[in-house]
């Protein structure tokens, strides 16, 4: 088979589901023009899985957006530095139950089954192009270099979405739900520890999710903080890249071996979370926590394969300084001098970081106002989390934004505690897509309750048009 035959395959296979039925939902008028029912932030795989999920509930005036140019979105191509994705190639996601939209049917339209047999895991690269085809073949709304800066509410439904870049069609968008699938950092920002920030200058040091010129830093030595499968994941980056030296600091005295994610996958864990009761989440989520993701067993093998690579275990850094073009990293183990520091350290959630949230932040339900946790598990950390609805909606913490936050979702890493791993982690996508797809158009219909309901009362269209007795045959009974 080829693209083109399974581009085919996809059209028979929607239209034999009938998709592309006509909109349910009632249009919406606004003085300010057009109002869409749905926008969606973000056109990673979240964001057009989003859009796919409501095409199916015909829920189809809706409009993506993201700040990157066309097939850059998400870290694919961008900062993300593993060879292969981390996830077991057979997990779908996005497809949504339909096989020809399946990341092997699309690898096997290429490369036939023994190819699939071929692969280990998923190579990074060709993800970011299954996204792309994923978009094309399913003609999705999409549109790049729009970045969303604020959500203004208002209180009459209708969210006005301040936006700007290269391929905005004007600096706002009307919308009655707007749906943030903004990714990993998308409900907070990534984490570089006040020490590093405050003491040393840009040029410096970066974040793994920041571009990094390793061109650069050829022949040259350089440092990178963090035990998990991101820190591992450049390092081996930077030693291919040519980079002499790579030393990994791990705060920890031994690396992280276990990886929850795999138990949750087998267990039901992640479709049934939502399940839980509010103490159970918490403890499963502190608990998740504690392990981070370790690195993948070949990323390990290769970073510690070349003889530049060295491991500090028990090596948290105690003082970081600039001195000259170097960086003065001082560890229990001594003091070392570096070109560059990477810092692989996560990130932080919390909707008080998000500059698009800032008018209605201060009304958005953490974790720590419905829940108070137990002493052994109570973490701010986790406490920071929106307190979403199982449709991934935020909730208000007072009456006055109630109106505010209504027709907010967020489909991104902020959703852990409530909903699980569903949003930035292919494993939980098949389960939570449909979910805030349903979600959403339930919202839609119970907004317009009255006029929906007000038009089934009045319908009185016939569609029965047989008459009894039948015309002819009363003729020939009189004759
Ligand atoms: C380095 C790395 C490796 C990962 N590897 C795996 C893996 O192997 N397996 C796995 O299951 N998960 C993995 N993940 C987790 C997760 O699958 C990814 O983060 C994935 O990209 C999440 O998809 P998404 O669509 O939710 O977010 P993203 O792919 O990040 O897409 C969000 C998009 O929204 C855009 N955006 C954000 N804010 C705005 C705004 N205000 N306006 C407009 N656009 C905006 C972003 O630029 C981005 O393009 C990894 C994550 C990272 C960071």
């Amino acid at each position: 088979m080829s693209l083109e035959a399974l581009n085919e395959r996809v059209r028979t296979d929607l239209a034999y589901l009938a998709f592309g039925g006509a909109s349910w939902v009632l249009p919406a008028d606004h003085p300010e023009g057009h109002v869409y029912d749905v926008v969606i932030v973000g056109g990673g795989q979240s964001g057009l899985g989003i859009a796919f999920g409501l095409l199916r509930e015909r829920v189809s005036n809706i409009l993506v957006i993201d700040e990157n140019p066309e097939g850059l979105e998400g870290p694919w191509e961008t900062y993300a530095r593993m060879r292969t994705l981390r996830t077991p190639k057979h997990l779908t996601s996005i497809d949504l139950g339909i096989p020809s939209l399946t990341f092997r049917s699309w690898w096997e339209a290429q490369f036939g089954p023994q190819g699939w047999e071929s692969i280990d895991k998923i190579p990074r690269g060709d993800w970011m192009n299954y996204l792309r085809w994923y978009r094309s073949v399913l003609r999705l709304p999409v549109i790049n270099e729009v970045k969303l800066k604020l959500v203004e509410p208002s209180e009459d439904g209708i969210h006005r979405l301040h936006i700007e870049g290269t391929g905005a069609p004007s600096d706002r968008l009307l919308a009655r739900k707007v749906i943030l699938a903004t990714g990993i950092q998308g409900g907070g920002e990534w984490h570089v520890p006040s020490m590093i920030r405050d003491r040393l200058p840009t040029r410096l040091y970066a974040h793994t999710s920041e571009p990094i010129d390793f061109e650069a830093l050829k022949g040259k030595k350089i440092a990178v903080l963090g035990g998990g499968a991101s820190a591992f994941d450049n390092a081996n980056y930077a030693l291919s890249a040519g980079v002499a030296e790579v030393h990994v600091f791990v705060r920890r005295t031994e690396l992280p071996r276990i990886n929850p994610i795999r138990q949750m996958e087998g267990s039901g864990m992640i479709e049934r979370f939502p399940t839980l009761t509010d103490a159970e989440k918490y403890a499963v989520m502190a608990h998740f926590f504690k392990h981070n993701q370790p690195p993948t067993n070949d990323t390990f093998e290769r970073a510690s394969s070349w003889p530049g690579f060295r491991l500090h275990l028990g090596a948290p850094w105690l003082d970081v300084e600039a001195a000259g073009d170097r960086a003065v990293v001082t560890a229990p183990q001594g003091r070392f001098a570096f070109d560059f520091l990477i810092v692989s350290t996560g990130l932080l959630t919390d909707p008080a970081l998000r500059p698009e949230l800032r008018l209605v932040e201060r009304h958005i339900a953490r974790w720590g106002d419905r829940y108070k946790a137990p002493e052994h598990l109570a973490n701010p950390v986790l406490d920071a989390h929106p307190y979403l609805s199982p449709g991934f909606a935020f909730l208000s913490r007072d009456a006055e934004g109630e109106k505010k936050l209504h027709g907010l979702f967020a489909f991104n890493y902020s959703a852990l505690i409530s909903c699980g791993l569903s949003a930035s982690a292919l494993s939980g996508m098949k389960y939570a897509i449909p979910k805030i797809a349903s979600a959403v158009a339930d919202q839609l219909f119970l907004d317009d309750r009255d006029e929906i309901l007000g038009r089934f009362f009045a319908y009185d269209e016939a569609e029965f048009v047989g008459e009894w007795p039948k015309k002819e045959a009363s003729a020939t009974e009189s004759a």
